[in-house]
């Protein structure tokens, strides 16, 4: 299944920029919603993936690629099993590549001290994290403030489609919003929302699917034996090199993101 919508908003205090790449434009103030949606016909929905809140200036930074990190250039896909790429969307911005490493990673610390529940999810949620750190330099920061992406314990709001009558159930949820950083570069972070609820393999499968999209995969495979498969299955797979080989496509693909932010008066 493909996308069901895709709304995107630029806006900034002086200007509004307004830009369709499918289908709708929706605008709203302040904190805005930038919904890039992705359902299954499923009953069960494993996420969808969203994001919001760019208060950017009008003047974005030309696409250009940035070097690929050691990490990825290292990497060789000995089986060659292709990847997914067709299947990632470039954003407005271009491709949500990170290029400042490590990533930093803000994970939910338990609140409830005595609640082994919430010490499996932060183990789980831990250990997807570093799955993936072979493949991206990434760091556990202990401030949400310091951020690039924050994992939130908390069961993601329902979500209403247009094309559909009744709200949606998930149990995670991936969104990022834009910045322009102190030293001026244009940057973006992510939040993924876990369900409490979600526990052992489905939150570790949930949360290295979710950190992929995170990470810049921005799009789902078509096939059940990757991580970033558009839907929950039982048996959930590894990080696969198709995983990897896409990740790596992506972060050869120009951005205006990690660069400069041009004054354009
Ligand atoms: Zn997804």
């Amino acid at each position: 299944m493909g996308r069901q919508t895709q709304k995107l908003i630029l806006s900034t205090p002086k200007s509004t920029i307004k830009t369709t790449i499918t289908k709708t434009v929706v605008l709203q103030r302040l904190i805005v919603s930038l919904a890039l949606a992705i359902g299954t016909a499923l009953l069960i929905i494993l996420t969808s993936f969203q994001s919001s809140a760019i208060p950017v200036t009008s003047a974005s930074p030309p696409l250009k690629p940035h070097p690929l990190p050691p990490t990825l250039t290292q990497w060789q896909d000995s089986t060659n099993s292709g990847d997914y790429f067709s299947q990632v969307s470039p954003t407005q911005v271009g491709y949500l590549v990170w290029s400042q490493f490590p990533i930093r990673v803000y994970v939910e610390p338990t609140q409830a001290v005595n609640s082994k529940q919430a010490e499996d999810w932060v183990k789980n949620v831990s250990q997807a994290v570093q799955e993936w750190s072979i493949y991206l330099p990434l760091a556990i920061v202990e401030q949400p403030k310091d951020a690039d992406i924050t994992i939130v314990r908390k069961t993601p709001p329902l979500q209403t489609s247009p094309d559909s009558k009744m709200p949606r159930a998930r149990s995670a949820q991936t969104t990022y919003e834009m910045y322009v950083s102190k030293n001026n570069l244009l940057s973006h972070r992510f939040t993924i929302l876990l369900s409490p609820s979600q526990t052992g393999q489905y939150l570790l499968a949930a949360t290295r699917h979710e950190f992929g999209h995170a990470l810049g995969i921005w799009g789902h495979s078509p096939l059940p034996s990757d991580a970033l498969y558009f839907s929950q299955v039982r048996n959930s797979p590894p990080i696969s090199a198709r995983d990897v080989n896409t990740l790596k496509r992506v972060y050869e693909q120009p951005t205006s993101l990690g660069w400069s932010v041009g004054n354009n008066s």
